[in-house]
Formats: C-alpha cells, structure tokens, sequence
C-alpha cells in the first residue's frame, strides 16, 4: 500500500481533535423557516435565505415556466452560444433594481469576484484590501497576481496610510472591501472608504453579498444604504443569498461590463447559468419592485431576535445586521452549543478557526422574513436553555 495519501488522514484527525472538523449535516426538506435535518424537524437558523424567497411559490413557478420555454441547460459559455434574452432580460432588471447603468451576471458571487478583480488590476499594479474580506476577494486578488496590502478592518484611516506608504510604486490599485462581513455583521464604513480611495483616485470595488436584498432603500444594497449612487465602480452582489436562487452579479459602469465580457474569466470559460435559475432570480426583481414587505419583516424579525439575546445577557459582538453572531470564545464551546441546540430543535452552526480567529468561535444566527414571530420565540428559549446549561448566561 502506498503512503502518499497518508498526509490527508494525518490532517483530517488533527481537525478532529481540535474541535475544526466540518460535519455537514444532510437536508432532506426545502429552504424555509424548518428544515427537516437528519430526519428531524428543527427550526433553520443557518440559512442565508434572508427573504424566504429560496422556495417561494412565484419564483418556482417563474423557474418551471422557464424550463418549460428553455429548457434546462445553458448548454455553452456566454460568448459562444450561452447568452439567452433571458440572461440580458436579468441584467437590465438588475442594473435597473440597483439605479445603475449596467450589470453582468455570473454562476455565482464567487465566480463574480474571481472574474472582475484579475481583470482590473495586474502586477505592476496593487491592491488594498480589508483584512477580513471573503475568501472569494482573497482567491481574487490572489489570481490577478497584484501585490496585495491588507489594511485593519474596517480602518479607513489604516487604508490612508497604506496607501500612502505605497505612493509612485503602481500604476493602477483598487480598494475592495466586504459590504457586510459575513462572520461579525457589521457594515463597511463605505462612505469613508470612499472619501479615501477617490481622493487618490483609486478605482472603488464592494462586495455585497450580504447586503443584497438586506440593506438600503427595499434591499438595494449598500451604496444606496450609505447613498453613494454612481461612486462606487464595482458592486458586486450574489442571487444565491436574499435572492434565493444561485449566482452572482456586478453592477457598475458600461464599461466595467464590457470589459468584464471580454476579459472575465469565468463568464468565458464557464457555462451560463441556467434558464430556470435566471427566470426565478427575474421573479426576486419582481418582488423587490414591488413591495419591501419582505426587507421590513426582515429587518422587525432582526429588531427582536438581537433585543432578546442581549436581554438574556448573550454577547452578539459587532452585529448590526440580519448576521447575528453568539460570542462564545473557544471552538469546542461553540459546537457543544451548537449540538445541544440542534437536540432542542434548533438548527443554528457552531463557526471556528480558520473562518474566524482562535478564540472568537460562536454560533452564527441567520434571520430570515420566513421566521414568524413564535419561531424566533422558540429559538431564543432554545439559546436560553442551553445558555444556561453550558453556564454561558446566568
Ligand atoms: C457568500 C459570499 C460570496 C459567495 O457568493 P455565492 O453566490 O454563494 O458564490 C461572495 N462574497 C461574499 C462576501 C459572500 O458572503
């Protein structure tokens, strides 16, 4: 028997032991305020279904009728024979959702990032980037092959200084932040980061995956949330979290699309989302347009789950957002918790290093506009019951 492949069980058993293993649980119902996990019925607190939206009636009757007319597959890249009118049809309802001029979609907000961010800058350029970017940025501006310069969370002053200390040595640098950060819930002072990177005329990318549907005027995101319309060049956003579908979009300048046309990557090398994905993501719009009933709920739901978990005495550290974390310290804690919730009805995921620093490990909650107010009722006994327990609260 060879030995070469002994590494990978070596690894896997050091996670194990540190408490890092990712045990990923089996889902045999729909996205919605319950899930059925393993067998059990338990109330979702995981998702990233911020609007209810991933099995909402109209947007699966929107995906059926599209499967209907167009089939299932792509069956090409974008700019071969893969660019449907339905794709354009989603671009131009997206630019319009976000009072931008242009939009591109991709397969996902992973491939969104991977796509633009090696096509703005190169080596002889630079790139400023919040500390605690999503790991797509990181992928990102690892493959654009620019110098990369991390600057302190958040720290628009830290991200003056960077810059500065880094004057006359690149041609063009980019400054890209997180809209919401996933882990903490809080906001990117964009308003700041703005004032800094146009007053060295660097171009400005945000990332807004979780902002997308959540912050802003009827969930227009984050630009509209601090009200920088036609300042920010790049916005990127996904359809695979408040939209509840899959796939991912930059929105921008014309020619921040056409370049990406030419020059993305992934929108060149990889299939077109499908017809029954773009129809349903077309519905969202739709939604959105229509009415911001769902964001509102969102947001009472947000109000009251936070309000009641500080009442218990639970820290939900930086949090301004749907993303509620539960504070607890040390990795092994927070997956106690988590499994003792999960043995109380409650579905809600114990996150560890490397995806937050050692010792900051919690049990991330996700609000959603499916929870009705019994269901965020139940949930906060559950935290209070194991709370107590594992002596976390008195
Ligand atoms: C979730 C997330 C992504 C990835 O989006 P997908 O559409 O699921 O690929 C990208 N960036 C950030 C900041 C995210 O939170």
């Amino acid at each position: 028997m060879s030995t070469r492949l002994n590494w990978i069980q070596e690894e896997l058993d050091q996670l194990k032991q540190a408490g890092l293993y990712n045990r990923i649980r089996t889902l045999s119902s729909s996205q919605g305020a319950w899930l059925t996990v393993d067998g059990q019925s338990v109330l979702n607190l995981c998702s990233n279904n911020y609007l209810g939206l991933a099995n909402h009636l109209a947007l699966r009757e929107a995906a059926e009728q599209a499967i209907i007319h167009y089939g299932v597959g792509p069956a090409a890249v974008r700019s071969i024979a893969g660019t449907m009118d339905l794709h354009l049809e989603l671009e131009r309802r997206l630019a319009r959702f976000k009072g931008v001029e242009a939009a591109i979609t991709f397969q996902s907000g992973f491939t969104a990032n991977l796509a633009t961010i090696p096509a703005l800058v190169g080596k002889e350029d630079v790139i400023f980037s919040d500390e605690l970017n999503h790991a797509s940025i990181i992928d990102g501006c690892r493959l654009s092959g620019a110098p990369i310069v991390r600057y302190a969370h958040s720290d628009a002053s830290d991200l003056e200084a960077k810059i500065q200390e880094r004057q006359g040595q690149y041609c063009r640098g980019l400054v890209v932040t997180d809209g919401v950060f996933s882990m903490d819930g809080d906001i990117a002072p964009l308003d700041q980061i703005y004032a800094v990177s146009s007053k060295y005329d660097l171009m400005l990318m945000v990332d807004d995956a979780h902002g997308e549907g959540v912050l802003g005027r009827g969930g227009r995101g984050i630009v509209d949330h601090f009200n920088l319309h036609g300042k920010v060049d790049v916005e990127v956003g996904t359809l695979s979290k408040a939209f509840g579908v899959v796939g991912g979009v930059v929105a921008g300048s014309p020619l921040i699309v056409e370049w990406l046309q030419q020059r993305g990557r992934p929108f060149l090398f990889s299939s077109a989302a499908t017809p029954a994905d773009v129809a349903a993501c077309i519905c969202a719009v739709d939604l959105l347009e229509e009415s911001t009933e769902l964001v509102d709920r969102l947001w009472s739901n947000t109000d009251f789950f936070k309000r009641e978990m500080k009442r218990l005495g639970f820290d939900t550290g930086q949090s301004v957002t749907p993303i509620t974390p539960i504070m607890l310290g040390e990795a092994a804690l927070a997956q106690q918790f988590s499994r003792e919730l999960f043995a109380e009805g409650v579905f809600a995921m114990s996150i560890g290093f490397p995806t937050v620093p050692r010792g900051k490990a919690r049990v991330r909650v996700m609000i959603s506009a499916a929870h009705s107010q019994s269901d965020l009722e139940q949930g906060v006994e559950a935290f209070a019951r194991v709370g107590r327990r594992l002596k976390v609260i008195d």
